[in-house]
This record gives structure tokens, sequence and C-alpha cells, in this order.
């Protein structure tokens, strides 16, 4: 635009509207514009939501950019400038794309975005346009109101994180890293979310680790021959067998830094030992959040698809199976070698996926800020860190040194099964959670 800007406002206005007044609408918004990601282009793409999200941050004066990595494919990415310019910057990220849904499997349509027993329902509710809406609430608040941030952020609103992120943030890292210049340390998604211990205490879940992945396809060749003879060397008789050992197997327990320090809060907390060997015990105190934490504690790998033969009396020459195999931060060596050793050597072990593992420390100053952030806003609040079992965009950031960190806060009713609901149906967010997170947000982009 040419139009000359108006001289920034130094005295704080009384906005029309606040950021807790539009985080709902911004996220039933989104919600309704169906973002599926089927892992291919044959789905609807997000260049709809790319569109409303560099809308709603040109209404405010941003200068947003549309990247289309492929048709329909698109990412908005907008730098806010901040009070001392000189400082790092800060980048807050969020995909807009969702996994599909089954309508028929939910109580209200997966894209209504309705508002149901005080809650938002529909597909990326938790996962994750909660965040995106929170975060152009906060934004746009703090423009409006003419609050500069104390330091730059990038605002990067992502396609494709769904499928890997290949057409998203991998793209942008790729053929755009100026976007990101400047930029250390970064938040985003499933992070900072509640868990309530006691009427003393609710533990806010902060990522800073991701576990890697590793898929790999598992091949046995054998002797193919008529199904009516001795045959002592079948492929399918072989592979079977070694995907059983496989998918039985139980790796140990590894105290991760992560792991170590969840455990040390939590011991304080509840004022007792947790003993990293006896998780049994441990994870039945944990309620909702056992099933997240317990895929943290050690390696896995899990077949997921088997394929051999043609005929009932043929036996094939060949055996196949995928294995989705995923390992702590500092344990690939580890795993790679426990593979081979359950596996045995008649097994070809190839690789077709990997990703690697993500950890960070929770210190420094961006961790105080949410510490800080989150205790102004629940007295009762306390972060503590946490491993992811899957991976995000984070880690295609990670490739530019950006330290990631998992911080989406929600303050959600005890009863509610969040972990649950990530890809699950009747995925739904408290309005209230979402006023909180927009409160806490703004918090603590001014703390940063
Ligand atoms: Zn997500």
């Amino acid at each position: 635009m040419s139009e000359s800007k108006p001289a920034p406002d130094t005295t704080r206005q009384v906005p029309a509207v606040t950021g807790e007044d539009e985080v709902v609408d911004l996220c039933r918004d989104l919600i309704r514009m169906d973002t599926s990601n089927y892992g291919d282009h044959s789905g609807p793409g997000e260049r709809v939501a790319a569109e409303y999200v560099a809308e709603k941050l040109a209404e405010v004066g941003l200068e947003p950019q549309i990247f289309e990595s492929h048709k329909g494919r698109a990412s908005t990415v907008a730098r806010i400038q901040g009070e001392d310019p000189s400082r790092p910057a800060l980048l807050i990220h969020g995909h807009t794309d969702v996994v599909p849904a089954n309508a028929v499997d939910w109580t209200h349509h997966p894209f209504s975005g309705e508002i149901v027993d005080g809650c938002v329902w529909g597909r990326g509710a938790v996962d994750m346009k909660d965040m995106d809406a929170m975060t152009l609430a906060v934004v746009r608040d703090r423009l409006r109101t003419g609050r500069k941030p104390p330091r730059d952020i990038v605002l990067a609103f992502l396609a494709d994180e769904e499928a890997g992120g290949v057409y998203g943030a991998g793209h942008l890292v790729r053929e755009h890293p100026e976007l990101f210049e400047g930029v250390t340390e970064a938040i985003s998604e499933v992070g900072g979310f509640s868990f309530t211990v006691n009427e003393n205490l609710r533990l806010y879940l902060v990522e800073t680790a991701q576990k890697g992945m590793d898929w790999m396809k598992l091949t046995v060749d054998g002797t193919a021959g008529h199904g009516s003879m001795i045959h002592r060397d079948n492929a399918i008789t072989e592979l079977s067998e070694a995907v059983a050992r496989l998918g039985r197997y139980e790796f140990p327990v590894r105290v991760t830094k992560t792991l170590r320090h969840f455990l040390d809060e939590l011991s304080d907390a509840l004022g007792t030992e947790l003993d990293p060997e006896n998780m049994d015990e441990t994870l039945a105190k944990l309620g909702g959040i056992a099933k997240l934490i317990g895929a943290s504690l050690r390696n896995t790998a899990n077949p997921t698809q088997l394929g051999a033969g043609y005929k009932v009396n043929v036996i094939p020459g060949q055996a196949t199976a995928h294995v989705d195999g995923r390992f702590l931060p500092g344990y690939e060596e580890e795993f790679h070698a426990d593979l081979d050793r359950i596996l045995g050597p008649r097994v070809k072990r190839e690789p077709m996926h990997a990703d690697k593992a993500l950890e960070t420390t929770f210190d420094g100053a961006l961790v105080d800020a949410m510490q800080t952030a989150l205790r102004a806003e629940d007295p009762i609040a306390k972060a503590v860190p946490y491993m992811l079992s899957a991976g995000t965009d984070a880690k295609h950031f990670d490739n530019l040194g950006i330290r990631g960190f998992g911080f989406a806060p929600l303050k959600l009713p005890p009863e509610l099964d969040f972990a649950g609901m990530f890809h699950g149906v009747d995925e739904r967010v408290p309005v209230d959670a979402l006023k909180f997170g927009t409160r806490v947000l703004d918090r603590f982009i001014e703390l940063s």
C-alpha cells in the first residue's frame, strides 16, 4: 500500500474489541474452513486459511506474505517489529491444516465450529486452530492498542504439518530461510496445557523434547513353491516370527534429561520419590496424561502393515512388513542395535522415512516468562517439561538452529481427556481455556 501510515499513538487506546472477545470467533472461523490433509495434494489445501490469516494480520497494519509451495498449499508469514530490534527474534508458528475427520463418527459436525457445553467443537479445536486463533487474537489486540512486543516476532501459519511439513515449514526453511533471520527461539503446539494434580497444584506441560521417527520396511526373501509340499524356507513364517518378536518386545526405560526433570518436579509436587524403573505406579497417578508420558519413557517399534502372497496354494518368495519406530533423543544407535538383534539376520531392514529427535533444556528467560505468565493467570500453575512421542514442525525450525518449545497455554477442566483428542473424534476446546490462553500469551509476549 502506498498510503502513508498514521504516526504511532503512544497513549494506550481503549480498544473496541479485545483479544479475549475475538479469540472464539477466530477459532470458529478457522475450524469452518476444511483444510484436511490427506498426505497428498487431493485435499482442499490451506490456501483459504492462509488468506484469512493474512487478511486478519493486514487489518492491524502488518504486511503478511503468502507462500504457495504447490497449488493450494499455502502458508502465511509476517514479522512484527519489536521495541528492540537488535535482540534475537521469537518465532510463533502454527499449522493451519488438520487431519481428516469422518463426520458420522462425531457428535457435532467436525467443520461446524459449534459451541456446545462451553466448548468450541470441531477438527482442529485442539490441533491446532486453537493456538492459531489465540496467536491472532493476541497480536491483533497488541497492534490495535499500540503495544509493540519487546523484540521482533515472526508469525508463521503453516501448511502441511500433518504430513510432515514438506509443503509448509520444510518448504519455507529450505527456500526462504531469510524470513527467519535472527530467530533463536520458537513456541508452538502440543504443550502448555494443564494437568490438575490437586487443589494446590496445576502442572502445565511444556514440550521441550520430541522423539525421533524411524519408519522402516522389513523384508524376508525365501524360496517360492507349491503350497502342498514340505517347505522349510517360507518367507511368511520367517517374517511373522520376527515381527511378533519385535511387536512384543519391551524396550528398556531410558531416563532422558527431560524425563528426569519431569519426575523431579512431580516428585516434589506429590511429596513422594518417583522411581523411573517403576513407572507403572507413577503413570497410574497421571490420569489423562499417562498416555503422553508413557510413550516418552522408551524407544518403541510398532508393526503396522504386513504383505505377502497372492494365492492360497502358492508359497510366495518374499514377505514384507512396515514398522513405525520412534526413538528417544540420544538413543538412536541403541535403537538400531536392538532392532538388528531382535529381528535376526534373515530380515532385511530398510529406512522409509526418518526424522531426528529433539531435546532442549528447560531453563532460560523464555521459560521464566512462561512460568510467570501462567502464574499470573493461575496462582497454582507450575510449568514442567515433557517429551512428545510424535513430531511437529519444530524439527524443521531446528535445522535453522531455532530452539523450540511446545507452549500453547490452556487451562483445562480435569475431567477432559485432552491428550486423547489429538486426531481423535469430538475434538473440542473449552471457550474459557481459549480466553485463558489468550491472556497468558499476551503476558508471555510482554515478558519475552
Ligand atoms: Zn498439530
